[in-house]
Formats: C-alpha cells, structure tokens, sequence
C-alpha cells in the first residue's frame, strides 16, 4: 500500500491520477490532496479518500510539509510545483512528477537534491515514462527518440500568424489544461520534454531527438549501444503512465483498451518542420547556453501563452518573445532555488516594461 499526496489534484493529470486511485484501493491510498482554487471539488475528494484537502496559494507546499507519504505526484501548473517538488523530495519523499516546468526550470537542482536525498523522481509524462519503461531492460542506452503527436497546426494552416486560442486549444489527441495545449501547439511542450528528458535520464542533450508520430501509439523510444532500438506502445491514455510512477515502477493490472495493431494498420514517422516548429531550436538553444537560460526560457513562454490566450499577442509572436527573452538574458548559475527564481523574476520583469 502506497500513501500518495496529490498536488493538483482537481487537475487533468490529477484527476486522471485520482482514477487510478480509485480502481486500485488496495494498491494506493490518498493522505493528503492540494488544489490552487477548487475548493468543492478538493473537499469532496478528500471526503471520498479519508484524506485531508489543501487549498489556495501555498495549499501545495502545506500538503507536503503537514504530510507523510511514500510518493508525491505533482501536477501543479507551472512554476508553482517547484518549492513542493523539493520539500517532498526533502522529506524523502519518491515524486511522481507530471509538472513539466519544474525539470525545464531547475532540473540540475532537483535531479541532485534527489540523488543526494535517494529518492526517486518517477516521470508522469507518457514520452518519459515509455524511456524508462524502455530502460529498465538495462544496457546502455545511446540516443533517446521522443515521439509528438504534432498537435492542431502539424499540417496547417499555412499562416499561423491569425490562429486563435480557440483552434490552438483543440488538442487532436489528448485533453488537456491551456497552457500544455497551446504548448503543445508550438511543440514547446515538446522541447520541455526534452529538457526533461536529459535531466531525469542524464543523457546529453546531443543525443535526444523529436520526431513527429501522429497516432501517439508509439509513446518514445531508446537506442541501445548494440543498435538495438525498444519502443513503448499503448493507447492514447494518461493513466496508463500516471500508474506506472505512482507505482514505482510495478504493473499492475488495470482494465484499459488494448492495443489493436491490425485496426490502427500503420504507424507514420516524420521530421518536425523547423519553420512551423521553431520553439524547438529554441530550446537546443537554451540547452546548449546552460545555466538558468531554461528558465528563463520556461518563464518566456509562460508569459507568451498568457498573454496569446487573453488575446494580447499572435500566436506567432510566442516563439518570438521567448527567442527575445533568451538573446537577452544574463548569464546565470543554476545552483539553488534563489537563482531560480530570480531567473524566472528577470524575465517576468523584463516582459512586463
Ligand atoms: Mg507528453
């Protein structure tokens, strides 16, 4: 029996979380559950689990501080799910890790505070998750293939300077949150995985690639020092990664569609384009500049989005603010929380002259 506090709980991934929760009571129980403004939503949760239900701005951080748990999913939006992630790993916490923002953020200090604390950070995200399911076959991996469904614009429109939040929301495959759709979208979302990817796997950046896979069967795959390459196959579903984390790795069984290879017929494989997808030179940019520049190029988009949702910017301008953001950017050591942060206040700031 695993105890779980779920950050975010009243969220597409914690809602997902909370499913698998519920089909496998004898597998995981919910101690504590935080969410930013649902509060009728948190409380009936709570009530349903026996656990007890966070509310409001720091509502993560208490859920964590106030707790004691064997695992800690986190799937806050943005930023926020930072200070949680380090203060459950502190408490020796295993973290199941679904915001993206705190690897692209600050994944050197977050990889070390787990190593140096041996706890596990267990990936959420179906790429990261179908890595490691890969990788527990064991050898020595050489390169990392992240697959991207592409999202709403992978074929068109030819001018994506008029697209609206509307068009850029209507995610083909999954259903998710606003920002991870509109990243999803620019293939942002894509880029952070990578990010994410060579700090939970220590795998040079060099090494990591997108390509675009449009039925999201294939979830990612991993190249083997002998050439062998093993991919991780299911169907579209959240939960089929959220279990497996919070699991720690276990199977265990669930009743979930299967995969039908003969009804799907094919699999298609092909390059992102760099002009409709440039959020992904981006980020190899940000990689290779080191330091606190995924950061700032995380806190960029965070503003972009924003401000592309209220209507404020083009969609096409989202790669233009963060590409500005990062030619302008000081350099700065990535080395604790503080620098994070302040990395983070630059670019807030220098948006919002
Ligand atoms: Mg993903």
């Amino acid at each position: 029996m695993k105890r779980i506090v779920i950050l975010g709980a009243t969220g597409s991934i914690g809602t997902s979380a909370v499913d698998v929760v519920r089909t496998h009571p004898r597998d995981f129980r919910i101690v504590a559950l935080s969410a930013f403004s649902s509060k009728e939503k948190a409380e009936a949760l709570a009530r349903e689990f026996g656990a007890r239900a966070y509310v409001g701005a720091d509502s993560a951080e208490r859920a964590v501080e106030e707790s004691d748990a064997d695992v800690c999913l986190v799937a806050t939006v943005g930023l926020s799910g930072l200070r949680p992630t380090l203060a459950a790993i502190e408490k020796g916490m295993d973290v199941a890790l679904a915001t993206k923002e705190v690897l692209v953020m600050a994944g050197e200090l977050v990889m070390r505070r787990a190593r140096d604390r041996g706890v596990r950070v267990l990936p959420v995200d179906s790429e990261h998750s179908a890595i490691l399911q890969c990788l527990v076959a064991g050898g020595e991996a050489e390169r990392f293939v992240l697959t991207a469904s592409g999202g709403p614009f992978l074929d068109g429109p030819g001018d994506l300077s008029s697209v609206t939040p509307e068009q850029a929301l209507a995610h083909p495959r999954w259903k998710m949150g606003p920002k991870v759709s509109v990243d999803s979208a620019t293939m942002m979302n894509k880029g952070f995985e990578v990010i994410e990817a060579r700090w939970l796997f220590d795998m040079p950046y060099e090494k990591i690639d997108v390509v675009v896979h449009p039925e999201s069967v294939v979830h990612s795959l991993v190249t083997f020092v002998d050439g062998a390459t093993l991919a991780q196959l299911s169907p579209p579903d959240m939960r089929v990664a959220i279990q497996y984390a919070l699991a720690g790795t276990e199977r265990l069984p669930a009743e979930r569609a299967a995969l039908d290879l003969v009804k799907l017929g094919a699999l298609t494989f092909r390059a992102p384009d760099p002009l409709r997808f440039p959020c992904l030179r981006l980020v190899k940019d940000a990689l290779a500049a080191g330091g606190c520049a995924t950061a700032v190029l995380a806190a960029a988009d965070e503003w972009a989005v924003d401000a592309f949702l209220k209507g404020k910017i083009r969609y096409t301008d989202i790669a233009k603010v963060v590409e500005g953001c990062l030619e302008k950017a000081p350099d700065m050591v990535c080395d604790s929380l503080g620098a994070v942060m302040e990395a983070n206040d630059w670019t807030w700031k220098h948006l919002s002259r």
